[in-house]
């Protein structure tokens, strides 16, 4: 297993790590397999989706803010409870197909690295399984 730092300038942003990813498995050599990356924190996930309009991700956060704000009846102690929440709904990873040293993306589709409560510095894992 290995890992990408990722650097988060917000406190909720969806930051296209597609790039990163695709050079990691062009610099390992993979060439036919499947790659999960996944995010091991509770208040930060990974999704995919829309990478060619940006509004899509702005979309995205502004819909999560509307159905979890920041203030609610929440318990827990850290203050950060819709945080966790948008997590959960966004999911800790995902696994990409890679043939011939590519990611299998649709045409408009990029990866994200989830923040929802930054700006940190944090982690993604990858593993690799060739067939
Ligand atoms: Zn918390």
């Amino acid at each position: 297993m290995d890992s990408l730092s990722v650097k988060t300038g917000k406190r909720q942003e969806l930051r296209d790590v597609t790039s990163e990813i695709q050079q990691y498995i062009s610099a390992k050599g993979f060439t036919s397999g499947v790659l999960t990356v996944y995010c091991p924190h509770t208040t930060a996930g990974i999704t995919i989706n829309e990478g060619a309009d940006p509004s899509v991700a702005r979309d995205i956060l502004v819909s999560l803010e509307r159905l979890i704000p920041l203030r609610g009846d929440y318990r827990h102690m850290e203050g950060n409870s819709d945080a966790h929440i948008k997590t959960s709904l966004v999911g800790p990873s995902v696994q990409v197909i890679v043939e011939e040293g590519r990611l299998m993306l649709g045409t408009w589709q990029k990866i994200f690295f989830a923040e929802f409560d930054g700006p940190r510095t944090r982690k993604v894992w990858l593993k690799w399984v060739s067939s």
